[in-house]
Formats: C-alpha cells, structure tokens, sequence
C-alpha cells in the first residue's frame, strides 16, 4: 500500500482523523470481517444463544503514576469501562506486560497492587497474563495491554452500535470534562506546572448496570477517552440521519482544567477522560437516568447536555455560552500523546 505517510506519526495514535486514516486504510482494510466493521467499543461475538463482549486496549501513559491514579488502574478501567459501555456485564481480564530492564521493583509492584484493588472494585478477574522485558531504553519503563470478556444480555447488544437512536432521545454524560488529559499533562515534570487537577480515573461499570438494571431505554453509550466528548460525538453522528446539538452551559469543566486548557491551547471538549461515559437515552427516561446516576461516587454532577436532533443531519453542533453555534469536528491531527 502506498500510504500518504512515509512513516508513522503521533498523530496516527491521537484517536482523530490520522488514527481513523489508520485503521480504515491498513487495519480494517486487511483484517476486514462483519465483526470488526462495527468499529464499537467491545466486538460482540454470538455464540450458541449467548452474547459475549470482547476488546483490547494499550496503555502507555507518560508518566506512569499521576494525580487520581497510574497505568495499573488505568489499564483495568479501560478495559472494564469499554466492555460495560458496550451494555456488557465485565468478568474476566488478561494482561500483558511490557517491562524496560531497570524499571524500580518497588514501581511494579505498586501499578500490579493498584490493578489488583481495582479488579476487585469491579469484580472482574484476572485470569491470564504475559511478561515480557525489553532492553533499556526500548520501551519507556512500563507498557501494559490488557484484554477483557464480558457477557451481554441479548437485549442490550443494539447499545454498541447506537442504532436505536432517534430524534429526540437526549444526551447524557454523568460529570466534568478533561480531568484526565489535563491531570497526566500537569504530571509531566517537564511543563513546570502546577495544577490541582485530579484525574477522573474510574471503573463506571457499576453506575452503568444501576442505569441498565433501571430498565431505561438506553440507546448508546461510549466512554469519552481519548479525544474526549467532542470525538465520541462527531462520530456517533458521521453519516447519520440525525444531528446533535450540545449546550456549552450545560458542560462541567473544573477551574483547574479550564486554565490548563487555556494555557496550552487545548479545547477541553477534545480532551481525554478515563471516567466519563457519554449516553444517549430515550426522551421520556433521560431525567430518571440522571437521577440514578447522581446516586453514584462516579456520577455526582450527571448532566443532561444535549440532544439528538432532526435537523443538521450528519453533524454536531455546540451552541456557545455567547449564543453562537460552533461545529464540532473530528480532531485533526495531534492533540496529546501518550495520555492513556
Ligand atoms: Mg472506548
């Protein structure tokens, strides 16, 4: 293939428009199946009369410990929360480790207790793993990739793909915006900076089950990671028969990443999240949800912020605190790497 890159850029791992290039030119086109072409969260596999979640995910956050948590905890949420946005129950986890020689004992033990706690939070297990260790200076201390099965009742097995949705249905996201990107960005010494910014690292499966087991009619949902809420939604809505339309004043975003945001010249809508998961849910249930998810630890400050409209067709818009409209697009190019 004779690609319009000679060589891979950063920009192919930010999760926008470049990692999109990616994988429809090189990954799908060559690994092409039915299952692989959903591009969800979780692949759901049918198998005999049952359904079963299953996804993948790398971590390579720099650094590997940071305000609200580290790659450990990091790497079990990530897979636990694409596995229970999908509409999956999580259960078991493997994890494969990628160790650069000299990385300090004392460090790998506290990302592997840090996971374990967090397992344990979630009720899922940990039942296989892989080691690998690589020369100095060949990896960057620890990269982990962790793997997860989930079961999926068969009636929530349209989540993934959103193809429930209509006009209407409102759009829910269950806290503040940019924590995490800002919080990993303030951890790196390099940037001097201090900021009291704490990532919203998390495990949402169990405010996304008190939301399911509610019996609300929950047509999508997604976790906001990496290129943060505006991504999720300029691709929920790409090529659709609906638009969507975000009410900047109904966004959370902390004073400390806001500043942040300001500083380095990041749009906090674009910026990740490790605890966030973005819900479309019919009219008539939206308010119920939130006040369940108000209930938990995680969903404190759960928000209507928008809703799926009939109107502008294929795209996404903000309406602005000053009464403008703003469009929202899919991320072009580097934003932040290495931030998960
Ligand atoms: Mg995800």
């Amino acid at each position: 293939m004779k690609s319009k890159y000679d060589t891979i850029l950063l920009g192919h791992g930010s999760g926008g428009k470049l990692s999109h290039d990616l994988i429809s030119d090189l990954f799908t086109k060559h690994f092409d199946n039915d299952i692989l072409r959903q591009q969800a969260d979780s692949a759901v596999l049918e198998t005999g009369t049952t359904h079963l979640a299953y996804t993948t995910d790398s971590f390579v956050v720099d650094p590997i410990f940071f305000p609200g948590g580290d790659i450990g905890k990091l790497a079990i949420a990530g897979t636990v929360n694409d596995l229970a946005v999908s509409g999956a129950l999580p259960l078991y986890l493997s994890v494969g480790f990628i160790i650069e020689e000299g990385l300090p004992f004392s460090d790998l033990e506290q990302v592997v207790l840090s996971m374990a706690e967090e397992a344990r939070k979630a009720g899922v297990k940990i039942v296989t793993g892989d080691t690998k260790v690589v020369d100095r200076g060949k990896c960057d201390k620890l990269f982990i990739n962790t793997s997860g099965i989930g079961a999926l009742d068969k009636q929530n097995v349209p989540i993934s793909s959103g193809k429930n949705i209509k006009a209407g249905d409102k759009i829910i996201i269950n806290g503040s915006i940019g924590d995490h990107g800002m919080a990993v960005m303030a951890a790196r010494n390099e940037l001097n900076i201090t900021a009291d910014i704490t990532s919203d690292c998390a495990c949402l499966n169990g405010l996304i089950k008190s939301a399911l087991d509610a019996g609300a009619q929950i047509r999508f949902m997604r976790d906001a990671t990496r290129g943060g809420l505006g991504t999720v939604i300029s691709e929920l809505v790409k090529g659709k028969n609906y638009g969507i339309r975000l009410a900047e004043d109904r966004l959370v975003v902390n004073d400390g990443v806001r500043g942040m945001c300001e500083l380095l010249g990041f749009d906090p809508i674009y910026v990740a999240n490790e605890g966030k998961v973005v819900m479309v849910v019919a009219k008539e249930d939206a308010d119920h949800v939130v006040e369940i998810l108000k209930e938990h630890p995680a969903g404190a400050q759960s928000a209507i912020i928008g809703e799926i409209t009939n109107d502008h067709q294929g795209s996404a818009w903000l309406e602005t605190l000053v009464g403008g409209k703003r469009i929202i697009e899919m991320l072009s190019g580097q934003q932040l790497p290495r931030i998960c």
